[in-house]
């Protein structure tokens, strides 16, 4: 009987357990894949703030390259600043193995190769299999990535709506890079609320789209548009990202759902290792406490705490469901008004003159408002 066992070693995963390990409770980690981090499925993008209020230290072993923030390109090419805070590209498999390690490091047990397909509860907790083996746990972390085996076969996932995503890693000399420091996002008509992406790293550089779109054609079509030579990629990148998931609950007595399989990425970008590390990491204490305390009731304050944390506020979709609706003309607009300039810009004076310019904006200031609120809480808890 194991106190812990946490399935999925990605960032959650290896979050949820650092902490039981830490807490010095015997925790067992599950991992389908062969090699944890393998093959990446991201375009390895984080804030600085991410790694850090979820007390990680940036390391030299999976750092790429600093970035200092990103803009957003709209059309007609003109751009805006989303965001001056420092982040990082990153190598995403080594990230996700130094996380992990540092669980095995206080004790964890790491099985890779092991593809849980079976989870029952039993007295006093939980029976898990893979294949012929089969594990008992008095808490289970399900960290499994957006498929969320577990929580759908406990009935805890109500709707998925995901969107898909693709990209090509290139040599960095094989694009010209229009910033060099930042990441770029693309958006428009054609990406359906997501967008198209060119994010530096170090001697590579990440080239995308995601969105409710066709995300290989959208991929291709922006490179040739920009005179990328698919053929020049190192490699081809695919997933699934969760746009909006609708869970019962994210925690019930001894067990938690964490990361993509609770589907708390941002559906403003997609991005989802910050989301990650931070309900991997609450995950993981509010399971140690339930340990701690003999009382797997404890794991309802996880769900009260996710629901009330930034990372699910409902405007956050709002907003993502009215730019659907934009049309290139528009985005044109506001990125013509905010050309050069940083979205924070958007005050009183700046609404007031532009309206007086572009009086049809008028229709749109309720929808302009809120997008700046969004873009405040996506400043510190979107990438
Ligand atoms: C193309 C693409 C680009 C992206 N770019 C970014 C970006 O730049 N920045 C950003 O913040 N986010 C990005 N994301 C999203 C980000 O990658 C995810 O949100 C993040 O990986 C979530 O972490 P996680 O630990 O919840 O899930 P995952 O990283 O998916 O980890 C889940 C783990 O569980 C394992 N697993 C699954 N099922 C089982 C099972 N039955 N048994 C055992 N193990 C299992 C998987 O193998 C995996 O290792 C991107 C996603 C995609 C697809």
């Amino acid at each position: 009987m194991y106190d812990a066992v946490v399935v999925g070693a990605g960032p959650a995963g290896g979050m949820a357990a650092r902490q039981l390990a830490t807490a010095g409770f015997s925790t067992l980690v599950l991992e389908k894949k062969k090699i944890v981090g393998e093959p990446v499925q991201c375009a390895e993008g984080v804030s600085r703030f991410g790694l850090e209020s979820n007390g990680l230290r940036p390391d030299a072993s999976w750092i790429e390259q600093p970035i200092d923030g990103a803009r957003c390109v709209v059309p007609d090419g003109r751009s805006f600043f989303i965001t001056h805070l420092p982040g990082y590209a990153i190598d995403r498999a080594a990230f996700d193995r130094w996380i992990v390690e540092g669980a095995v490091d206080d004790g964890a047990e790491l099985r890779t190769s092991t593809r849980v397909d079976g989870i029952e509860r039993r007295v006093g907790g939980w029976r898990i299999r893979a294949g012929s083996e089969e594990w008992d746990a008095r808490t289970v972390v399900a960290a499994d990535g957006p498929t969320s085996f577990l929580a759908k076969r406990l009935g805890l996932v109500r709707s998925q709506d995901q969107i898909r995503a693709y990209e090509y890693r290139f040599p960095k000399d094989a694009v010209d890079l229009p910033d060099p420091d930042r990441f770029l996002l693309y958006i428009g008509e054609r990406y359906d609320g997501g967008y198209a992406w060119i994010f530096p790293k170090g001697d590579a550089v990440n080239v995308g789209a995601g969105g409710h779109i066709d995300a290989h054609a959208a991929t291709v079509a922006f490179c040739r548009e920009r005179g990328l030579d698919p053929e020049r990629r190192e490699r081809i990148i695919a997933g699934t990202i969760p746009y909006r998931y609708d869970l019962a609950a994210y925690g019930i007595p001894g067990f938690a759902v964490a990361g993509d399989a609770a589907g708390v990425t941002n559906p403003m970008n997609g991005a989802g290792i910050h989301p990650g590390l931070f309900s991997g990491r609450l995950a993981g204490q509010f399971a140690a406490t339930a340990l701690e305390k003999e009382d797997a009731g404890v794991m309802a304050g996880y769900d009260r705490v996710l629901k009330q944390s930034p990372f699910l506020d409902p405007l956050l979709w709002w907003i993502i469901e009215r730019v659907r609706r934009w049309s290139d003309r528009l985005m044109n607009t506001v990125g013509g008004e905010l050309d050069g300039l940083d979205w924070r810009a958007v005050n009183l004076r700046f609404a007031a003159r532009t309206v007086l310019r572009k009086p049809g904006l008028t229709l749109h200031s309720k929808e302009f408002l809120r997008m700046v609120r969004a873009l405040e809480l996506c400043e510190h808890y979107g990438w």
